[in-house]
């Protein structure tokens, strides 16, 4: 399994409506991030600041100099749904994530393992 690159697939997919944030997330945001805030309407991310309705694609995703890579203007405070992605191999072959290697397709248990190393700071213990 190879490092993320970036490639911005998950964010792209998700981030325009698949997205929930918990109540303490939201909380947080309302009174340290208003910036963030700003795109939560009824408890829902990520929504039009002018129309309240859920958004297409995620406002805080932009592509850095080359094009090639894409990252989050939100970081360190992106909400949980998006800090436990990838959650398992079926997602990332089912997302076409771009860690995953052909070995991992052929050995999906290792690769399992794999990802639980690599997403060990991520995931609730
Ligand atoms: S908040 Fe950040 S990590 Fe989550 S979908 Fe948007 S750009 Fe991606
Ligand atoms: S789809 Fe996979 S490789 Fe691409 S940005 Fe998301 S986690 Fe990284």
């Amino acid at each position: 399994m190879k490092p993320c690159n970036a490639c911005g697939k998950c964010c792209t997919k998700y981030g325009g409506g698949g997205l929930s944030a918990t109540p303490d997330e939201i909380e947080n945001w309302k009174e340290y991030r208003p910036d963030i805030y700003h795109f939560v309407a009824n408890d829902e991310i990520w929504t039009d600041p002018e129309t309240g309705v859920v958004m297409e694609s995620c406002p805080f995703l932009y592509q850095d100099s080359t094009g090639r890579r894409h990252l989050c203007k939100i970081y360190d405070q992106r909400p949980e749904d998006c800090r436990l992605y990838p959650s398992s191999v079926d997602e990332m072959i089912q997302d076409d994530c771009e860690m995953i290697e052909l070995k991992d397709r052929r050995n999906p248990r290792q690769a399992a393992k794999d990802l639980a190393a690599l997403m060990a700071d991520s995931r609730p213990s």
